[in-house]
């Protein structure tokens, strides 16, 4: 039977994240990743390394995003020296656009709060008026009523970084075998665990869930109930057009091809993650309302991919309880998350236990009602 220190269930930008950070600090690490069909939000997200309005009520999410994106340029930069992938990296600032001046009026709320909460540690994040928001982001329309800027913002091409990660697990050492969804997993008495694949056994000593959506099913083998569910989110893409935006924001982005990136809608569809006119319209209305220029550019592309989400937002990090060795890693910002994950977050599994410093993302917290919002 193959055995392996280290099996990581799927890889997906969460999974492949995981996996490489594991297998730079030596551990013989398998992936094991589902079919090309499989829903994967890695394939359809919006490339944002998001920081800014992140956090309330929840201080470590906060710095845990922060931490990510400042380990960001040097960790993409060790990506393509190890793969040659370019991944795009770049961090513009960003700015968080409202439409209308009640939508505004609760996002200085949110701002006032975050910069409340982080007290004298600081909340890198300032409001902006119409005029400055033009400065930056020129061609607003009569209904942007204001926003916010953060200069920890930025964005990547996630479909580079996931290709990028996905090269650079052989060149660490690690294997990745697709079309390989685990079907089971038995604990080995004395420990360790054993998966089957595709009708085959494997063995190893530790095991990271990091499946997305299949973290709930593959948690449930080892009595876990991992609360993740699908949040349907679509995107538009219009061709592409001369520079016209320097930075980011949270409603529209322009590629460094020239594209410009409109989105995104956030439905609860269970797993259907097809387009549809509802879903195109709302963010092509939410897009030109703020910026009404696009309005005569031609859209090529659209599509639909699920979020993978807690019942408040945050990550689940966890060591599966009554499992020594068996782990859960699951977040809605993975593209944001991947360096922490990577640098971080894997070496803590490497030695085998999740310190305090990320015992807020314990799924522990879901037990108190309280603290969901
Ligand atoms: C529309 C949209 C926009 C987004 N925008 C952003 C953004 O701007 N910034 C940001 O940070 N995040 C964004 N996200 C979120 C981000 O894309 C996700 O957090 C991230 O991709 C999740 O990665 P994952 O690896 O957990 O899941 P997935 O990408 O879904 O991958 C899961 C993998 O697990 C595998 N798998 C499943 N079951 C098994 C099994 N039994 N055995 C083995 N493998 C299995 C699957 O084959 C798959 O490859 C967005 C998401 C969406 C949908």
């Amino acid at each position: 039977m193959k055995r392996a220190d280290v099996v990581v269930c799927g890889a997906g930008i969460i999974g492949a994240a995981v996996a490489y950070g594991l297998a730079t600090q030596g551990l013989r690490t398998l992936v094991l990743d589902g079919p090309d069909t499989a829903k994967r939000a890695s394939r359809g997200n919006f490339g944002l390394v998001w920081v800014h309005g992140k956090g309330l009520g929840m201080r470590p999410y906060a710095r845990w995003s922060l931490a990510s994106a400042d380990l960001y340029t040097d960790f993409t930069a060790e990506l393509r020296a190890r793969t040659g992938v370019d991944c795009g990296y770049r961090r513009t600032g960003g700015v968080w656009l409202t439409l209308g001046e009640q939508e505004f009026a609760g996002h200085k709320e949110l701002i006032a709060r975050l910069h409340a909460e982080a007290g004298a540690e600081g909340y890198r994040a300032e409001l902006l008026d119409r005029a400055a928001i033009e400065r930056v982001m020129p061609g607003i329309g009569p209904t942007v009523a204001g926003g916010s800027w953060s200069e920890d913002d930025g964005e990547v091409n996630p479909l580079a970084l996931l290709h990028a990660l996905h090269r650079a697990l052989p060149a660490a050492g690690a294997e990745r075998r697709t079309d390989c969804a685990v079907s089971a997993i038995r604990p080995v008495p004395g420990g360790g665990f054993e998966l089957t694949v595709n009708g085959e056994q494997l063995g190893c000593e530790r095991l990271v869930i990091a499946a997305g959506l299949g973290c709930r099913p593959l948690g449930a083998m080892l009595g876990m109930a991992v609360p993740v569910g699908p949040d349907r989110g679509q995107v538009l893409v219009t061709e592409r057009i001369a520079p016209r935006f320097q930075v980011t924001s949270n409603l529209v982005r322009q590629t460094p091809e020239g594209s410009i990136l409109m989105g995104v809608t956030s439905e609860d569809v269970g797993e259907d993650d097809r387009v549809d006119r509802a879903g195109i319209r709302q963010v092509a209305r939410m897009a030109t309302t703020a910026f009404p220029f696009l309005a005569g550019l031609r859209v090529v592309r659209s599509w639909g991919a699920l979020r993978v989400m807690t019942p408040d937002g945050y990550p689940i990090y966890e060591q599966i309880p009554g499992h020594p060795g068996a782990f859960v890693v699951t977040a809605h910002s993975g593209i944001t998350l991947a360096a922490a994950h990577a640098r971080l977050l894997a070496p803590a599994i490497a030695a085998g236990k999740i310190g305090d410093e990320l015992a807020a993302f314990s799924s522990r917290r879901f037990e108190n009602a309280q603290t969901l919002h």
